[in-house]
């Protein structure tokens, strides 16, 4: 998969999800099924942004954090070394909300 760029952390979520369907346990690793390949990771920095403005989504306060990106060597590109995501909808998440959020990234 990609590093999240301009999504909420909803979307990032659902997408992690679809990716972790094609992907299976071995003793070695994770597999990617549809292809055989092993899974690598890639280190992403991740901005959060909490923009009060709808069409400035990218702007206002925002911590970054160090991702782990699973991706398939063969089928996916490697995935960008940054990205972002969005605590939008409103209400705005409170620092320690965004804080809860990350450590379940
Ligand atoms: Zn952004
Ligand atoms: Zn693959």
């Amino acid at each position: 998969m990609n590093t999240p760029r301009n999504m909420t952390l909803t979307e990032y979520r659902q997408a992690m999800e679809q990716f972790n369907q094609t992907l299976q346990e071995d003793p070695d690793g994770l597999r990617h099924v549809p292809c055989g390949t092993m899974i690598r990771t890639k280190t992403a920095y991740v901005s959060v942004h909490n923009s009060p403005f709808p069409d400035s989504p990218c702007a206002g306060s925002g911590q970054c954090v160090v991702v782990e990106i699973p991706y398939c060597p063969v089928c996916e590109s490697e995935p960008d070394e940054r990205g972002c995501l969005h605590s939008l909808p409103q209400p705005l998440l409170s620092t320690e909300e965004q804080r809860a959020l990350i450590a379940n990234l």
